[in-house]
């Protein structure tokens, strides 16, 4: 059975009747994979955890596919209500409170990231998600703060802390407090760690700039999803900095394991095995609280 028609099978074709009700029936349904070009049912995508059947693509989680992929079914989302104000009335293209506006109605979230107490497994964790689709992951105001306040909650809790980044880095609309924002949580993760309550961070495809280069670098386990671009500046900038031709697969995960940037890469499909084994290694000593 082909699915797709030439158009010189029906040629002037009137936009109705069978042919128009065949097009919107199959608008959406299929998705072309980036890494080996196959077109993709998006059913059997999804069914397959958003990972191309074929070549193991990993395509982007939004953030709240993600927590339900790691949770089981009962957590609870915290810190929903906080929202970006817009310090510097700050615009590019267009005002950055339109841009927000926009972004939340195309989300349904307040900012690009969630954040949840809940259950992996057997084990009691505090899991932030950073939603992609949000600008860029940005992480401004908000996202910090809410990554602030997840690591104090695991602290006090002495529940282990996951957090899984995604980002283009900081929000560049909301100037130096997007930027100390990594301060702010590194600060909080020092803490973190001298009460010894773990902290894994999963970095996926793309986590770029300020995000790589405070939180999603400072876990007590730093694991990566396949083929995920990891890095500060991107290979295109340094590309363009230097003049040299980039080795083949730099930035990417694996490439950052071989060079002792990662301690893993795991597969979607394996992540949450791996999580449970990590935690059931880590959990902290009961004697601290
Ligand atoms: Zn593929």
């Amino acid at each position: 059975m082909s699915w797709f028609k030439r158009e010189s099978d029906s040629p002037a074709a009137p936009a109705s009747g069978l042919s128009a009700e065949k097009s919107v029936r199959t608008e959406g349904l299929w998705i072309k994979c980036p890494g080996c070009r196959s077109v993709i049912w998006k059913a059997e995508l999804e069914a397959n955890l958003n990972v191309c059947p074929k070549c193991q693509h990993h395509f982007k989680l939004g953030a709240r596919q993600r927590i339900d992929l790691l949770l089981e079914p009962g957590y609870e989302l915290v810190d929903t209500t906080l929202c970006s104000t817009d310090p510097l009335t700050f615009t590019d293209l267009k005002p950055y409170t339109a841009r927000l506006r926009k972004a939340q109605e195309q989300t349904g979230l307040n900012d690009a990231i969630l954040s949840a107490v809940g259950k992996l497994g057997p084990h009691d964790v505090v899991v932030c998600a950073m939603e992609y689709s949000f600008i860029g992951g940005s992480m401004g105001s908000v996202v910090g703060e809410t990554i602030a306040r997840a690591v104090d909650r695991a602290r006090e809790s002495r529940k282990p802390l996951i957090v899984v980044a995604a980002s283009g880095g900081a929000r560049m609309m909301e100037g130096i407090s997007s930027l100390m924002q990594m301060a702010k949580i590194s600060t909080a993760l020092a803490q973190l760690d001298d009460a010894k309550v773990p902290y894994i961070c999963l970095l996926t495809d793309p986590t770029t700039g300020g995000v790589t280069a405070s939180f999603a670098m400072l876990g007590d386990l730093n694991i990566a999803e396949p083929g995920a671009l990891i890095c500060f500046a991107g290979p295109r900038v340094i590309e363009q900095t230097i003049r040299q031709k980039l080795p083949e697969g730099f930035q990417r995960s694996e490439f950052l394991l071989e060079k002792g940037f990662l301690d893993a890469v795991v597969h979607r499909r394996e992540l949450k095995n791996y999580l449970v084994r990590a935690l059931e290694f880590l959990q902290p000593p009961a004697r601290n609280q």
